[in-house]
């Protein structure tokens, strides 16, 4: 076997990678704060972030306000915006210096990306796309919970022998900490050594495309194979409410809509403060996306529909019969 670039006797402490773009921290890098913390407490170890970018120091501040002990912060001008050569070359750097026991990466483009170049250069395994993280009683591993084969197994999988124990997590499926401005912590700056000719991609230019992000909506009207691909109303309510359209796996499926909409085992977990579900029958698959959600009203013409079985409030009905006179008192109310 061939060995990691340092051992678990050497390995110490849990890290973060705390991705930014333009100075702003995503959404996932909050969550992995959470349970980075909690994590890091129930070890008795201390929690690290690693921030990177042009100008990135203001982000150690949010870092630990959100649960991190200390935060290293490499700052170079060939670090914005992201290039795989940049951030794979001063993040191996310093975790070779630093030795973390875990590494953990958000699961977005980016962080996909670096997650399995860092892997090849620390010669160490990767749990990529993780729904869950604990840690193996007995002998505190760490434990990456991945839904594979299409959504067919859900696989436990830990990183025995080699360091860091690394694992990408997707967005969702942790709730971000509040913030506390009272907490206080270290930062260090990083020395950061890039040239561009090391660099063999170069941004000419970013194209921003505004695209759905259902893991962080508050509010989510979600349509299954009920509403026959008409997707309209659905969507005028999110409108009007100022929400989200999400979607089953069968609406997807049937290319009414974009992955990026769908909610499920395979797509993605949201925590909505309410969901509005219509014409879906409440598979298991598709609830597990919604089982965070404060309240869900579910409208379904089968009374005997599964979904109701998830749901806060019920209504038997015809969803297009449903929604129209709904969408009418909304809009008579003023409601955006
Ligand atoms: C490995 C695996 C992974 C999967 N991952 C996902 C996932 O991530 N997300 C996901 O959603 N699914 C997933 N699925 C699929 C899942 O099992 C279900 O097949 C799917 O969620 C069903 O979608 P649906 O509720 O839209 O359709 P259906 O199950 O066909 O339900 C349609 C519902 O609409 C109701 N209805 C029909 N007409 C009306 C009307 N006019 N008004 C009101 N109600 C009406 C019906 O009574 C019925 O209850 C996965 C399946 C597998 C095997």
């Amino acid at each position: 076997m061939i060995p990691s670039a340092y051992g678990a006797a050497e390995a110490r402490g849990i890290w973060l990678y705390l991705e930014q773009d333009e100075g702003e921290m995503v959404s996932v890098a909050r969550e992995l704060l959470g349970r980075g913390r909690q994590l890091a407490d129930s070890l008795g170890v201390p929690l690290t972030g690693l921030v990177a970018g042009k100008s990135v120091q203001h982000l150690a501040k949010e870092a630990i306000a959100h649960g991190a002990d200390s935060v290293l912060v490499a700052e170079h001008p060939l670090l914005e915006p992201y290039t795989t050569d940049a951030h794979a070359k001063v993040v191996t750097q310093a975790v070779l210096e630093g030795k973390p026991d875990i590494f953990l990466i958000g699961a977005t483009t980016n962080g996909r990306d670096l997650a399995g170049r860092l892997a090849v250069r620390l010669r160490t395994g990767l749990t990529a796309d993780c729904t869950d993280l604990t840690l193996e009683s007995g002998t505190n591993l760490l434990i990456g919970q991945v839904v594979g084969f299409g959504g067919g197994i859900v696989a436990n999988i830990k990183c025995e022998v080699h360091r860091p124990q690394m694992a990408t997590v997707r967005p969702g499926v942790f709730a971000a900490p509040a913030p506390d401005a009272a907490r206080r912590g270290k930062t260090q700056a990083l020395n950061v050594d890039l040239t561009e000719d090391e660099l063999r991609v170069k941004v000419l230019e970013r194209v921003m495309q505004k695209t759905a992000d259902i893991s962080q909506a508050k509010l989510l009207v979600v349509g299954g194979r009920g509403t026959k691909g008409d997707l309209s109303l659905l969507q005028k309510l999110a409108d009007l409410m100022g929400g989200e359209l999400g979607v089953t796996r069968v609406a997807v499926d049937a290319g009414w809509a974009t992955h990026e909409r769908q909610i499920g085992q395979t797509g993605y977990v949201t925590r909505p403060e309410l969901a509005i579900v219509l014409g879906a029958s409440g598979a298991q698959q598709f609830t597990v996306g919604i089982a965070e959600a404060g309240m869900v009203i579910a409208v379904n013409n089968d009374e005997d529909a599964p979904m109701f079985e998830s749901a806060d409030y019920c209504a038997v009905d015809d969803l297009f019969q449903f929604l129209p006179p709904l969408i009418k008192q909304l809009q008579g109310a003023g409601a955006r």
